[in-house]
């Protein structure tokens, strides 16, 4: 039987909950997700655990923050000045803005408050900082054709189109 290895189409459905046990996400009753192993398509806690398990396996995975979506980091929650967006840009809070720092980089952030001069916003990952505790069902393995793994992602149904 085979087992999950690097380059291996995975298909599992999955529960998150947070530390608390708040349901965050969950694939159960819908598409299962896919990913293609040994890429980094999935948080580095996770993929290590899927490794070596085959289809029908069970499995509850704890991740924290430093192989899931990073620590929580302040300094990525900062204030810009309203007029250094196009005035035709809405400005809510909730919405993500893709920012373009002076040298080049892009980075996505969240609204988190707006008053009449200045936004704040927090470029963290919506997951930064929290505890993942994964319930896991390998439903399918496959070997990744040659243009997934050239790629570095699933393609087909429940994967990239293109
Ligand atoms: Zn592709």
């Amino acid at each position: 039987m085979s087992v999950i290895t690097k380059n291996q189409v995975v298909t599992f459905h999955y529960t998150l909950k947070d530390k608390e046990g708040q349901q965050i996400d969950s694939s159960v009753g819908g598409d299962p997700m896919l990913y293609l192993h040994g890429h980094g398509n999935i948080v580095p806690g996770l993929e290590s655990e899927m490794e070596s398990k085959k289809v029908g396996d069970k499995l509850k995975v704890h991740v924290s923050p430093d192989k899931g979506y990073g620590q929580y980091d302040s300094e990525k929650r900062f204030c810009i000045e309203r007029s250094h967006l196009p005035s035709d840009v809405e400005i809510q809070p909730g919405m993500v803005l893709e920012l373009h720092a002076e040298d080049g980089d892009r980075m996505m952030a969240a609204i988190v408050a707006v008053d009449q001069k200045l936004i704040e916003v927090d470029a963290n990952h919506p997951m930064a900082g929290v505890d993942l505790h994964f319930e896991v069902e390998i439903l399918d393995i496959r070997p990744a054709s040659p243009e997934e793994i050239e790629h570095g992602h699933v393609h087909g149904p429940g994967g990239h189109h293109h």
